[in-house]
């Protein structure tokens, strides 16, 4: 892992030292000048960009990216942007066996994950490899500087769902809730701070920091209600994916941390008091969507997602009916 301000100059040597000969550059619409920085810095081990990835992996946006690099005869990959396009990174290298670079400008923590969602036809399905592990990850703050209020709060807040998933973990190891204390402390402390004063650039990087911990939670770690539930709504009704964890986190540790004692007192030290109501206070700062039906969902529509949701549900602490999820799921709503 390479970080601090200025870490995008340090990807060509990086890659480089992974023996890339021809880099295909995947970014962001949001990176499309960092990109142009990066490739002029590449010089001849550059080969081509693909400007255009799409939240949760589409197949078919994977195969137009994988003829490109068929075309320029691509050796390596570096993704600059959101958990989007480190997915088509992941994505194109589980086809290849390409090494990856990944250059997170977001906090949702891909980069840190071995796992890889895709849709096709409309259905995502999930896969998890050792393989679509990104070789090195690069932390420049400067790239958040960019971020709208709304993707800086709701982006590390799908990094703190991560953590507060592995803290209510009954099986997980010691090392996995050390990450995920240290990652919703980092998240706590410095989100406010950055909401103030964006252009904070040490707060960035302990937000950044706290994001690989929530990525190597949500790689260690059984995701539970929070995630099926993320699951099943993105996946139903095609949400925004940091906007729907952000509204959806409180709602769910009100229901599980009562069954998670331990969770719970962890994340009231951290939170200086009742950790729900903390995160709930941040998820209101939002300047965009707080709520199920802000984002489009139809009321009617919650039944059968707390039915699908209580009919196989993820490992829980607290036992999952469809009449809890619902009531839950009206209360987003
Ligand atoms: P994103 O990558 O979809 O980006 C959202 C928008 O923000 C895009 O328009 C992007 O161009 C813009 N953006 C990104 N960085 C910016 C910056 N610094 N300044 C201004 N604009 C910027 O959003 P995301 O929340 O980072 O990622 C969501 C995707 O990541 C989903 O597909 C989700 O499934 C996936 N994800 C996967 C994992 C995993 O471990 N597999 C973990 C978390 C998220």
């Amino acid at each position: 892992m390479l970080q601090g301000s200025g870490a995008l100059s340090l990807v060509p040597d990086e890659v480089g030292r992974l023996g890339a000969q021809r880099v295909l550059v995947i970014a962001a619409p949001s990176s499309a000048e960092a990109a142009l920085d990066l490739a002029a810095a590449l010089a001849e081990r550059y080969a081509a960009t693909f400007g255009r990835p799409v939240q949760h992996s589409p197949v078919e946006v994977t195969a137009e990216a994988l003829a490109l690099a068929g075309e320029v005869r691509a050796d390596a990959l570096v993704a600059i942007g959101g958990g989007s396009a480190i997915g088509l990174s992941k994505a194109l290298a589980g086809r290849t066996g390409m090494p990856q670079v990944a250059v997170p400008t977001t906090y949702a923590g891909s980069e840190a994950t071995p796992v890889l969602g895709e849709t096709e036809g409309g259905a995502k399905t999930t896969r998890r490899d050792p393989a679509l592990a990104p070789s090195t990850i690069v932390y420049d703050p400067d790239l958040t500087l960019s971020l709208p209020r709304g993707l800086t709060l709701t982006s590390a807040l799908n990094a703190l769902a991560h953590a507060v998933e592995a803290l209510w973990d009954t099986r997980a190891s010691a090392a996995t809730r050390a990450y995920a204390v240290e990652s919703a402390d980092g998240i706590l402390a410095a989100l406010p701070v950055v909401l103030d004063h964006p252009s904070d650039i040490v707060a960035r990087g302990r937000l950044q920091e706290a994001a690989w911990l929530a990525g190597a939670c949500l790689a260690q770690a059984q995701m539970g209600l929070h995630h099926q539930l993320a699951h099943a709504l993105g996946g139903t009704f095609g949400l925004p994916h940091a906007e729907l964890h952000a509204l959806l986190l409180a709602h769910v540790m009100r229901f599980n941390l009562v069954a998670a004692p331990d969770a719970a007192a962890r994340l009231a030290r951290l939170a200086n008091g009742d950790p729900t109501l903390a995160v709930a206070s941040l998820a209101s700062m939002h300047d965009g969507p707080t709520t199920l039906r802000a984002l489009g969902v139809a009321r009617d529509a919650l039944r059968e997602v707390a039915e699908r949701v209580a009919a196989d549900p993820y490992p829980n602490p607290r036992p999952v009916t469809a009449d809890a999820v619902e009531e839950l799921l009206l209360a987003a709503w």
